[in-house]
């Protein structure tokens, strides 16, 4: 089984592709404190953005909505700050925003299977409660999965994550960037995936985070080896090792 780099190609060129980019280039990336300002006020908030930026994606903020305060630098330093208003996604109304379809929707039991491929490879599953844009994501030997998904969103978000975790440890360089480590994990998933009979949303999300056809071809070695490790796994009927937690 391999992957069909062309995909993510096809993807990227894609009309809709384009429009969606350009949408999320709009949102500010927040600096960490904005970004616990932001919870604080509105933990549920998924897209933040000032009026203005509002206005260019065709949305207007809901009457009577209260703002976000965060802050930005001032322009002559006294004083230091400045708190700016930002509104959350919800606080709006208008135009749709545009998106790519990364979401995996109907039943499997091959999640099951998966977990039990991840306790023998080692690593911990656990389950944390949050919003749909976070599916996942591993911390050194535990990858954390949102509870309530869909069959096949949990299995392909196994695989992604186990990938990270097998592909961190074969990683001998530290020059990777977000997108070839995304790319590889993505790769990964999409090859267990298709093994195992099941859909995969891989080149719109290898696309998304600035992959490309030519950057699978670079790292299959690598994916196709971390497929064979998950798949085996898979196949094990029991732990190789008993693990304690
Ligand atoms: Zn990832």
């Amino acid at each position: 089984m391999s992957f069909r780099t062309a995909r993510v190609d096809q993807v990227k060129r894609g009309a809709g592709f384009t429009a969606a980019l350009d949408a999320m280039s709009q949102f500010w990336a927040y600096s960490p404190f904005n970004q616990w300002l932001i919870r604080m006020q509105l933990p549920d908030a998924t897209h933040v953005a000032g009026r203005r930026t509002w206005e260019r994606l065709g949305r207007k903020t809901r009457p009577g909505a209260r703002p976000i305060v965060i802050v930005a630098p001032a322009a002559n330093l006294r004083p230091p700050f400045v708190a700016v208003p930002v509104f959350d996604v919800s606080q709006t109304r208008g135009r749709r925003l545009p998106s790519v379809d990364m979401a995996l929707r109907g039943p499997s039991d091959a999640a099951q299977g998966l977990e039990r491929a991840a306790a023998s490879l080692g690593v911990r599953v656990e389950r944390f409660d949050g919003r749909p844009g976070l599916q996942g994501f591993s911390t050194g030997g535990t990858i954390h999965l949102r509870r309530r998904m869909p069959g096949r969103q949990r299995a392909a978000t196994i695989a992604h994550e186990l990938a990270h975790e097998i592909l961190h440890t074969m990683r001998s360089r530290g020059d990777t960037t977000h997108a070839q480590v995304e790319t590889e994990a993505d790769a990964t998933s999409y090859i267990v995936m298709r093994a195992l009979g099941l859909p995969s949303k891989a080149p719109a999300y290898i696309a998304w985070h600035g992959g490309s056809g030519a950057l699978v071809l670079r790292s299959l070695k690598r994916v196709q080896r971390a497929a064979r490790r998950i798949l085996r796994a898979y196949d094990r009927p029991t732990p190789k090792s008993p693990t304690c937690s």
